[in-house]
């Protein structure tokens, strides 16, 4: 069925991603963005498509859509550390003022809607993989608290107007993604570590290196998300993530054989709350939505290799 979808955050990294498989199944695609961490490359090549649509707006506003609306994708937030602490107050109103208006316009066309939850809620883990029932160890205080009580309170308007509204809610939680279209300033260990490789710079650790994260490639995250739209009779919140874990000198070391490079390691302070593990429990992914990531990490890199390859030459 040929449906209007709505995608906020549009333009960004794993958004503009998740147009390109909703336009190639054939529905009418509005993509939100208010292009503060998505850009219009992002999106160049889905302008001229006719089921395309590219609206410049920040949901901190209230938007009002022309066509009804069946399904409505909220990713709309900036998601690398150092972005979503630069004006740490609009990421809160967007994980707040903004959800709400989402939440709002969907009660309005009786659309489903999901929204783009983070591994973040879970804080520095002191359960090891994180299972959705994990309830998180979060600094409420804290740099990062922005984006990680922002995104812990976003789940709860969701749940509350699903329990108060009746609301057709999907919830995801995304553990670390990586790809193609990956901001370049965006600050996140895979990017900065390519990006440092191919120009032979220093890759710059942070801490000792032996914090862990596990990295799903963005082709795996958004079927993922789709699959989850598609659920009846499940709002989640499911985790979705590649569960490989690997230690931050460990993809250093993976990428400098990838690329070649002659950069060196060098190591620079920690960032506060910086999480020291992080692993995602998919059992749930794979028994509600038969979904597992399929594409490894070796692959997936020299595709993100080969894409900053073009971008910062
Ligand atoms: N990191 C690093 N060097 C960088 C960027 C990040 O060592 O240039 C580390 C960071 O401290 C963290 C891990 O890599 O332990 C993942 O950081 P990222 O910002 O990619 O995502 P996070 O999972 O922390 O949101």
């Amino acid at each position: 069925m040929r449906m209007n979808i709505l995608v906020t955050g549009g333009a960004g990294f794993i958004g503009s991603h998740l147009c390109d498989l909703l336009v190639s199944a054939g529905h009418h695609v509005l993509c939100l963005d208010n292009l503060f961490t998505g850009s219009r490359a992002n999106i160049a090549h889905l302008l001229d498509r006719p089921n395309f649509e590219f609206i410049e707006h920040d949901i901190i506003a209230p938007y009002y859509a022309d066509c009804r609306l069946d399904q409505i994708y909220n990713l709309a937030c900036p998601a690398s550390p150092v972005h979503y602490q630069l004006n740490a107050i609009r990421t809160i109103k967007a994980n707040t003022i903004g959800v709400i208006n989402v939440l709002g316009l969907a009660k309005k066309h009786g659309a489903r809607v999901f929204q783009a939850s983070t591994s973040e809620v879970y804080g520095d883990p002191q359960v090891h993989p994180q299972p959705e029932s994990y309830r998180g160890n979060v600094n409420p205080t804290g740099p990062r608290a922005c984006y990680d009580e922002g995104k812990r309170v976003a789940e709860t308007l969701f749940f509350d107007y699903h329990r108060k509204h009746g609301l057709e809610i999907r919830v995801v939680r995304i553990f670390n993604t990586y790809g193609p279209r990956m901001a370049v300033d965006d600050g996140r260990v895979v990017s900065n570590f390519i990006i440092q490789a191919l120009k032979n710079q220093d890759i710059a650790i942070y801490g000792d290196g032996t914090q862990t994260r596990a990295f799903c490639f963005v082709s795996d995250l958004v079927t993922g998300c789709e699959k989850m739209m598609s659920q009846e009779n499940f709002v989640g919140p499911v985790n979705l993530g590649n569960p490989t874990e690997l230690t931050v000198n460990e993809i250093a070391d993976k990428i400098l054989a990838l690329t070649g490079s002659q950069s060196k390691k060098i190591f620079r302070p920690l960032p506060e709350d910086d999480p020291k593990r992080r692993r995602p429990d998919i059992r749930l992914a794979k028994e509600t939505l038969a979904w597992e990531p399929k594409v490894g990490l070796e692959e997936g890199l020299k595709k993100t290799v080969e894409y900053f390859h073009q971008v910062v030459k």
